[in-house]
């Protein structure tokens, strides 16, 4: 396979073939020569999975791919790094780019922070280094949204620095191999003692990957772990996977929103932009909030949409229920088709009018994508002129405003 990383690190485009990387582990018995850092490394040359971003050196690329990576399981990661990158090929066309073009292509990978952050970094480096990323940790941490992690990932895998980046499959498979329940500062000290003179971009692959693929969070699989005979964890103690000690992770809240689809005489419905920091920041939504404790969710909406967009609303008809998951967060997400009560203004603050064919092109949550299909139902029967509640959603019933709901004159949305 081109460009996988060996003991001596060789340039890109070089390396082995993608049938001898597919070939299996052979469990070691005992503890080898070099103890398990050249085992480990020695085995990401047997294992290695052809990755994109292991085929290049091109700091751009390869710190997308580590900022991807970061809240992304790598396979989920694939089809977001291509798209990303097909978009924006460049240090330089990223840093051209406004950032609703930037959020759009990182739509459906979550943790928009990430692509803001990203997007900051490519105008900062272009506006004050000319596009040169600076080559060392210590140098990349000094620039905006760039943590310990990622300076010390790209310095590594880009530039070859001696250093070793942790994150949370590192410092598990770490702590496992030689048995420590040490903080980041000792386990950063065991890593730099472990890299010794090992090539750093392998070393560094080898340890994200093998605790991806081997030595997982609550399941290890030590049978046919290839560091077994290395590994003080499965010498000492009964289960693995218990160690270190995990936190245990805090219960998801539950939460009830309101959200309500109003259509303009023109056939276009009110989308309202998320604050540009905190979650899904930046991103297009339906107007409308959370629902308090004990209140009706047609209350809710109601109440919600008025406090966001100044537009007073009634129901026409409820459109449906969805549940969506958040990292902390359960939301349930009552959707309710809305008509004005009285006249509506042309312009609403971080809002804006869109049509049916306007929603492929701006960035959406995947809640509001997976709303798509009530609100182009909506748009479809206003535009056959069918005013009244669609037979497949219930329930509601709609009466027309002999005014219209958007009072004299309209409003050209
Ligand atoms: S033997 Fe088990 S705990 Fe030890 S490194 Fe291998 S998978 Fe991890």
């Amino acid at each position: 396979m081109a460009g996988l990383p060996t003991l001596s690190d060789p340039a890109p485009g070089r390396g082995r073939s993608p049938a001898r990387a597919r070939s299996p582990a052979t469990p070691r018995k005992g503890p080898s020569r070099g103890g398990w850092p050249t085992a480990l490394v020695e085995w990401f040359q047997r294992e290695a999975r052809p990755l994109p971003w292991r085929e290049t050196r091109d700091p751009y690329r390869i710190l997308v791919a580590e900022v991807l990576l970061q809240q992304t399981r790598v396979d989920q990661a694939l089809p977001f790094y291509h798209r990303f990158l097909r978009r924006f090929p460049t240090l330089d066309a990223l840093a051209r780019a406004r950032e609703p073009s930037v959020l759009k292509a990182w739509e459906g990978a979550g943790y928009y922070a990430r692509a803001r952050h990203l997007h900051a970094l490519a105008r900062t480096l272009v506006r004050e280094q000319g596009g040169r990323f600076p080559r060392s940790a210590r140098e990349l941490s000094t620039l905006p949204g760039v943590g310990p992690y990622t300076s010390r990932a790209v310095a590594a895998l880009a530039f070859g620095e001696r250093v070793v980046a942790l994150d949370s499959n590192g410092v598990r498979v770490l702590s496992r191999l030689e048995l420590s329940k040490g903080g980041p500062a000792e386990l950063g000290e065991r890593a730099d003692r472990a890299l010794g003179e090992l090539p750093p971009r392998a070393f560094n692959e080898a340890l994200m990957e093998f605790g991806q693929r081997y030595c997982l969070p609550r399941r290890p699989r030590c049978r046919e772990c290839p560091l077994r005979g290395e590994c003080l964890a499965v010498r000492k103690l009964a289960d693995p996977g218990v160690f270190p000690p995990r936190r245990p992770a805090p219960a998801r809240v539950r939460e009830e929103e309101g959200r309500g689809v109003l259509v303009s005489p023109g056939g276009r419905v009110l989308l309202h932009r998320r604050p540009s920091r905190g979650l899904l920041g930046g991103l297009w939504e339906l107007p409308g909030g959370r629902i308090r404790a004990g209140e009706e969710p047609r209350s809710g909406v109601v109440r919600t949409w008025k406090a966001s967009t100044g537009i007073a609303t009634r129901v026409v008809a409820e459109l449906g229920r969805l549940e969506q998951e958040y990292s902390h967060r359960h939301v349930v997400v009552h959707v309710f088709q809305l008509a004005a009560r009285g006249r509506v203004p042309q312009e609403v603050a971080s809002a804006r009018w869109v049509r049916a064919s306007d929603l492929p092109r701006l960035a959406l949550p995947r809640v509001v994508h997976r709303m798509r299909p009530w609100i182009e139902e909506v748009l479809r029967r206003h535009r056959a002129g069918e005013e009244g509640t669609p037979g497949s959603f219930a329930p509601g019933r709609v009466k027309r405003n002999p005014r219209g709901p958007f009072g004299r004159g309209g409003n050209g949305a």
